[in-house]
């Protein structure tokens, strides 16, 4: 998008180095252009003011002038030159620094595409340093997660599965499975003599070991699910209740994004805000204010789909009118249909309640709860637009009850992300059922074939066997120069 395409004649053929933008588009003071692959260095020596850096040392900085095919200048430049193996991709690598701009760095784009440079389809620099052995596939999933993270879980996550967290707790489980795997296997050769090298007890230790580190790791896929796409919290509640109000007041200064989400409701309103280290994005829409009006069908399919799509729901209440009986229904519905949903109850615009006499308990949570199926609190959206602070109480009340369904996984640093989950959960049915075989429900042949199975799904973790079509699925997240 927006990329210049090489000239016809440009010798950017397959071999040719890429080069790519790795710097945002946009005004920038600075902007960063990659080149990588063989030949790199002398493509841009081709085009530098100083041809010495053709056989420029890796990890060498030079200044000079970027020069056009012509021999006009283009921009004053910073080459950091870094040789292979010992760069990020394993190839040589230069990174020119330009000035920030777009025409700026548009222009030194075309200058090397000129010099015979092919423009990096998008995640192609990781691609290569994965399969350079650089990374392993975690870890450059991690790239683009580090990249794309927005919570300040999102990035210590990456930053783990960056580090080879999430890779090195496979590893383990891997280790245990090959042991397991090696014995069976010799045992498998010699099934005409009948003997069992392997110590029954010592290969159910190792299964459990590893259905155990899976089982942790497999924790971690909703706070990884969470930490990549936000909290989506969907207020609901009769109109006038004061949903909008209490949006505002809840994102208060935060408030990010005021849109229309297409495709779902009219005019669903989602801001977000930051909150214990998650992104919230609460979601006022138009399908629940109109059902609440008709409650007593437990709302329709759009209130519904809303719902469904909710990692919690606020329910505002007018609390001059209380809570009737057609909510108190729709909320113990919900509470039938999705038990693990976090259901606040808050009974709004408390300002107009008679105050309570001066000698009583301040209101607890519980006391104003009275609600079918949720904590209840009792807050004022009103006065907390101008005292944010007041909502602290629903704030934390809010976070705890998202992170109660964390199952402690925020203890750790890792979080997986889908399409491990997905392995991960394939591997334990895998180890499971090797366990169920050694127990004797099943002989020591799809003993042997679990095995495999499991080790086969672990190693499309970390990418220890890959296909295109996994590659493909994984670099296509990549944004262009990463
Ligand atoms: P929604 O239809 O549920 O989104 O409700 P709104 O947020 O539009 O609020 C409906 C009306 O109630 C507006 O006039 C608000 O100013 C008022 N309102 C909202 N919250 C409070 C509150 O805490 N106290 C008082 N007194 N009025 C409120």
């Amino acid at each position: 998008r927006g990329r210049p395409a090489p000239d016809s004649d440009a010798p950017g053929g397959a071999g040719a180095p890429i080069a790519a933008l790795a710097t945002a588009r946009g005004t920038a003071a600075l902007a960063v252009v990659r080149v990588g692959g063989a030949g790199a260095v002398d493509l841009v020596a081709s085009r530098f003011s100083h041809p010495a850096l053709a056989t420029a040392a890796g990890r060498t900085v030079h200044v000079g002038w970027l020069r056009d095919g012509a021999g006009r200048p283009v921009d004053q430049v910073v080459c950091v030159v870094w040789r292979g193996p010992h760069s990020s991709t394993g190839e040589d690598v230069v990174e020119v620094t330009c000035h920030g701009g777009d025409a700026v760095a548009q222009a030194v784009l075309r200058t090397l595409y000129d010099a015979g440079a092919r423009p990096a389809p998008a995640g192609e620099f990781t691609r290569r340093a994965f399969l350079n052995g650089k990374l392993d596939l975690a870890q450059a999933e991690a790239v683009a997660d580090l990249v794309h993270a927005e919570s300040r879980v999102g990035h210590r996550a990456a930053v783990a599965a960056l580090r080879g967290r999430v890779s090195d707790a496979v590893a383990e489980v891997r280790e245990a499975l090959v042991e397991t795997a090696a014995l069976v296997e010799l045992e498998l050769d010699f099934a005409e003599e009948d003997v069992e090298f392997a110590d029954r007890a010592a290969l159910g230790a190792l299964l459990d070991r590893a259905d155990a580190v899976l089982g942790e790791l497999l924790s971690t896929a909703r706070l990884g699910a969470l930490a990549r796409d936000g909290v989506r919290v969907v207020l609901g509640g009769r109109p006038n209740a004061g949903k909008s109000t209490l949006l505002n007041a809840l994102v208060g200064q935060d408030r990010a994004i005021v849109s229309p989400t297409p495709g779902t409701t009219r005019d669903a309103v989602e801001a977000e805000a930051e909150l214990g280290g998650l992104r919230f994005r609460f979601v006022d829409t138009a399908g629940l204010r109109e059902t609440a009006d008709a409650v007593e069908a437990e709302g329709t399919r759009r209130a519904r789909a809303a719902i469904d799509g909710a990692d919690a729901l606020l329910y505002v209440v007018d609390a001059t009118i209380g809570l009737d009986a057609e909510e108190r229904a729709f909320l113990d519905g919900l509470a039938a249909r999705r038990p693990a949903l976090p259901v606040l109850v808050v009974h709004n615009k408390a300002d107009l309640r008679p105050a309570p006499p001066a000698d009583a308990a301040p209101p607890s949570p519980a006391d104003a709860a009275g609600a079918a199926g949720g904590a209840g609190w009792s807050v004022s959206a009103r006065e907390a637009l101008a005292a944010p602070a007041a909502l602290d109480g629903l704030r934390g009340a809010l976070l705890d009850a998202v992170r109660a369904g964390l199952a402690g996984a925020e203890a750790g640093e890792v979080a997986v992300n889908e399409r491990h989950r997905a392995h991960l959960d394939a591997a334990r049915g895998a180890v499971r059922r090797a366990r169920a075989a050694l127990d004797g429900r099943g002989g020591a042949d799809t003993l042997a074939l679990d095995l495999r199975a499991a080790l086969r799904e672990l190693g499309l973790v970390t990418g220890a066997v890959t296909t295109e079509h996994v590659l493909d699925a994984v670099f296509s997240r990549f944004c262009i120069g990463k």
